[in-house]
């Protein structure tokens, strides 16, 4: 392992945890933290406004890989711009959520946002923790420490309806988590930890446990 810079990668289907616990860990290492998710979001953003329907491929592919895509890599501040528009708060929006399946399964949109990603994590000076579904097997294989967390699905509903509240009704809850837990998988492999990944199911942990959990895999990589 590098003893310079530390690349952390995160994978895990929505609700898992996986967000809270790759900003906890870069905060208490003092690193950078890419949320890939929320660059997908962006994207979706992209091609809505750019007036595109979900299904007109060629469309999404044209509005999502030209469009200028920025997210903050601090982890104690949340700031995601597309096309010169803070979109922070829209992206956590249900439509969104609904409609990013439209760039996530199409290669051409995957490739161009994983090539975004690469830089991102090749420029962070100390190091950073990213987190997504393929950044253990895609984006970052040569991480130092990688890790797959899962909870059960009941216990990621539960998560979700406690971030969204009243917002969401339970067929849209399910949709949140379920149907895209369907659709993310058509590209992506993020139920079973590929080759020299750590598997950690926190179904019935609490984030602190997990976040000491992931230190500790770091601390033993480290030596
Ligand atoms: O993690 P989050 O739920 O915010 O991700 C939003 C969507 O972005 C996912 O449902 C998935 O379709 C897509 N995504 C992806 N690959 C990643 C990260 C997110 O396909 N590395």
């Amino acid at each position: 392992m590098s003893t310079d810079r530390l690349v952390i990668a995160i994978d895990g289907p929505s609700g898992s945890g996986k967000s809270s616990t790759a900003r906890g860990v870069a905060k208490a290492l003092g690193l950078a933290y890419l949320d890939t998710g929320a660059m997908y979001r962006a994207a979706t953003c992209a091609y809505l406004d750019a007036g595109v329907d979900p299904s007109d491929v060629d469309g999404v592919i044209r509005a999502t890989t030209g469009a200028d895509i920025r997210v903050s890599t601090d982890p104690d501040r949340q700031e995601v711009v597309v096309n010169g528009v803070d979109v922070t708060t829209r992206i956590r929006e249900p439509e969104i959520s609904a409609k990013v399946s439209a760039v996530s399964t199409v290669a051409e949109c995957r490739a161009n946002l994983v090539a975004r990603q690469r830089a991102i994590i090749d420029a962070a000076p100390a190091g950073i923790v990213a987190e997504g579904r393929d950044i253990t097997t895609v984006v970052a294989p040569d991480a130092d420490v990688r890790l797959l967390l899962t909870a059960d699905p009941q216990a990621r509903m539960a998560r979700r309806k406690a971030e969204l509240g009243d917002k969401v009704d339970a067929a849209a809850l399910a949709d949140q988590v379920l149907r895209r837990d369907s659709d993310d998988s058509l590209l992506v492999n993020f139920t079973t930890a590929a080759d020299g990944v750590t598997h950690l199911d926190g179904t019935f942990l609490t984030l602190q446990q997990v976040i000491d959990a992931v230190l500790g895999l770091i601390s033993d990589a480290r030596g």
